[in-house]
């Protein structure tokens, strides 16, 4: 019995353990028989118990054991949702935010919304009155900690994939540690698929500073449980090639073709790295079908990254028809965040999308990297789930051995930190560099971050949150070059235009795939076109598409993905309730274009380049790092090469490539940020 912090009592009985298949009195036994046959649901008895008696406990097991779906529900269960308490549970990725909700929902046999709920970035599914479990990425947490800085009303925060090492992941945990000094009442769970549960009770335990006197009396132990879930998995036998591979896409599809042809039946899970070796996988997997009646009656080809549909996601869940083999062709996504059942072989191409930021040319990039031995064994056990599998590596066991490093870096560690320097300054955190960190991030980058907030006016010059500038761009929940773009927009009198180009931006991209109608799409976007480039082009296409009365043919006509503008029309109502609250008038330039350049170049200042004097093959260089970058060819500004240019962001394949980019008058560069463009290496470069 412990009491919490209005002084009730909370009951809670360790032997209650039949109490979770109650729902089969509703006639949902298969169901309930089907949680009893998890792995954790031996734990659960213990899980309680340690969770009442401990601050922290730390739960490690493998993926499909049952952590995130059932713990939740066993917590509720005891009964620590009860007195309009929350269990909140997060995740770092919003797909698996949405998926993991509405399994919960459906195996509490209730609406989901309503007792079991879900909170992701611009979408809200919960009912404050009647939600007891909330599934929630972990930046949103921690976008709830401004507002409550206590997290009053959660009774226990499950922070899952831990292993993961979100930066949000990662400041959470300090940030949790340092909450949980003031509320000895609230419990945290950690759990994670790796074991890696020493360093991370090693972070629970130990306290950077003395204990001050805002320690309680602590009922619950400090010390955190840990406690492993025994799996059931099968043995996977792995096989390598002999050979290194130059091309996995291709490996990946015959590798595919082999099992289909060879193996006995059973899905087939291949791990690639993002929606474009995605697309080429399935492209490739479709043309062998075109020739072949056995691959084409025989395989279902499934795609699965964040960015899919909700009803594409459905079919990858979906059971299997009989005779049929499923091949689901993913991101990392499928590694731990997400459970397929009826996987028996995986086919693991050794690579994956990371971000990496180097502080000096200050560009981050997303690039295919190999992954760590801990992923590939990873995605090695999702092939024995049902029953003993194959792993196939497309890389040679001798690289498996000598050249994998044996964990991820944490994102924290390779990632450019002025959103997460925004967020910390925000919570009240002024000395960032003596944060307790999981893991310290790199002082360049936050030396960098710091520099760029300071540029934008959101820091002063005792790196405390300006007032109100800083303190309205830590509202807006997006980069904050794009909320200083939003703010600037008020005084230049074009925030209707400006929060149209910031929902834009927040979206992968409004167009259609290019695949195989790479020529009609740029006829298309032709028609749309602005000189001044990408940003004002979208201006043109939210237009057309509110004088098309939202229409979907008009989006399928224009090669205009009708889902992407959809989700643009719902972000930018939340953008324009956030602006209204922050006090922005919203108001329309009526075309006066000129003031929304400034207010773009009044956030993204940082990303200026300028075309090199006698470059013939477009090549810019940046202001700030001197660093060679060109025109993604999905520009509209493609081949046309102005002098000079600001970029949203970059991609890197062969080359860095800047995607939606705009043109600029230099002169706005210093107007917009004299700081910034002073002591530059290269002398006064916008003087020529
Ligand atoms: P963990 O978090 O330990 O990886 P989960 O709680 O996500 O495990 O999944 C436990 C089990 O619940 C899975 O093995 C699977 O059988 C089932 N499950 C989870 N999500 C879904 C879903 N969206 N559809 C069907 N079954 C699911
Ligand atoms: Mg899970």
């Amino acid at each position: 019995i412990l009491e919490d912090e209005e002084g009730g009592v909370v009951f809670f009985a360790p032997s209650l353990s039949s109490a979770s298949s109650s729902s089969s009195r509703f006639g949902y036994a298969s169901i309930g028989s089907q949680r009893q046959r998890l792995p954790v649901y031996k734990y659960r008895t213990a899980i309680l118990y340690l969770v009442e008696t401990h601050a922290t406990t730390i739960i490690v097991g493998e993926t499909g054991s049952g952590k995130t779906t059932q713990i939740p529900q066993y917590l509720k269960e005891a009964g620590w949702a009860d007195g309009g308490r929350v269990i909140a549970c997060t995740q770092p990725r919003r797909l698996a935010v949405q998926s993991v909700a509405s399994r919960v929902a459906e195996e509490m046999d209730v609406k989901l919304g309503e007792e079991v709920g879900y909170t992701i970035r611009f979408e809200d599914v919960t009912n404050p009155a009647a939600t007891m479990i909330k599934f929630l990425t972990d930046g949103v947490l921690l976008r709830e900690i401004m507002d409550d800085p206590l997290l009053t009303k959660y009774s226990v925060i499950m922070v899952d994939e831990a292993h993961e090492r979100s930066i949000s992941t990662d400041i959470l945990l300090g940030l949790l540690k340092k909450i949980q000094r003031r509320r000895p009442e609230l419990r945290l769970i950690i759990s994670s698929a790796t074991i890696e549960a020493k360093s991370m009770s090693d972070f629970f335990q130990t306290s950077k500073k003395h204990r001050g006197p805002e320690d309680h009396e602590f009922v619950p132990r400090k010390v955190p449980a840990v406690l492993s879930v025994e799996g059931r998995g099968f043995n996977v036998q792995i096989h390598y090639v002999v050979e290194p591979v130059s091309d996995y896409v291709r490996a990946t599809v015959s590798t595919v073709l082999s099992i289909h042809d060879q193996e006995p039946a059973g899905d087939i899970l291949v791990f690639l790295t993002g929606q474009d070796d995605i697309d080429a996988a399935i492209q490739l997997l479709a043309e062998e079908a075109h020739a072949s009646r056995k691959i084409s009656s025989g395989l279902i080809v499934l795609p699965l990254y964040s960015s899919l549909p909700r009803a594409e996601q459905d079919l990858v869940f979906s059971p299997t028809p009989r005779g049929k083999r499923k091949v689901v062709i993913s991101t990392n996504i499928a590694e731990t965040s997400l459970t397929l059942e009826g996987v028996v072989y995986v086919v693991d191409s050794g690579f994956s999308k990371q971000q990496f930021y180097n502080p000096i040319s200050d560009i981050e990039n997303l690039v295919v990297a190999p992954i760590s031995k801990a992923s590939a064994r990873q995605r090695a056990g999702r092939a024995g789930r049902v029953r003993p599998g194959k792993c196939y590596r497309l890389y040679t066991e001798e690289y498996f051995v000598n050249e994998m490093s044996s964990v991820g870096i944490p994102e924290m560690q390779r990632s450019k930190l002025v959103s997460c320097v925004i967020q910390l300054k925000a919570l009240g955190i002024d000395n960032i560099l003596g944060f307790d960190w999981p893991a310290s991030p790199p002082p360049e980058a936050m030396i960098r971050a710091l520099e760029v907030l300071y540029s934008l006016g959101v820091l002063d010059d005792d790196a405390k949150l300006t007032s109100p500038v800083g303190f309205q761009a830590a509202e807006i929940p997006l980069d904050p070059m794009i909320s200083k773009m939003i703010l600037s927009s008020n005084q230049l009198g074009c925030s209707e235009e400006i929060i149209t180009i910031a929902a834009i931006l927040s979206i992968q991209s409004i167009w259609v795939s290019g695949k195989g109608v790479q020529k009609e799409l740029d006829e298309a976007k032709l028609r749309f076109a602005a000189a001044e480039g990408d940003h004002v082009t979208f201006l043109n296409v939210y237009k057309g598409f509110l004088q098309s009365g939202k229409s979907s043919q008009w989006c399928h006509k224009n090669y205009m993905n009708y889902q992407a503008m959809k989700k643009v029309i719902e972000i930018r109502e939340q953008l324009r309730r956030t602006a209204l609250r922050l006090g922005i008038v919203l108001r329309s330039c009526e075309g006066d274009i000129l003031a929304v350049r400034k207010a773009v170049t009044a956030g993204f200042f940082a990303n200026a380049s300028r075309l090199e004097a006698f470059s013939h093959n477009g090549m810019y260089k940046t202001i700030r790092g001197s660093q060679e970058v060109y025109i993604h060819p999905s520009s509209v500004l493609f081949r046309v090469n102005p002098k000079w240019v600001i970029y949203h962001s970059l991609v890197s394949t062969d080359r860095q490539y800047m995607r939606n980019v705009m043109t600029i008058d230099p002169s706005w560069l210093t107007e917009a940020a004299p700081h910034f463009f002073q002591n530059l290496r290269r002398p006064d470069p916008i003087a020529h």
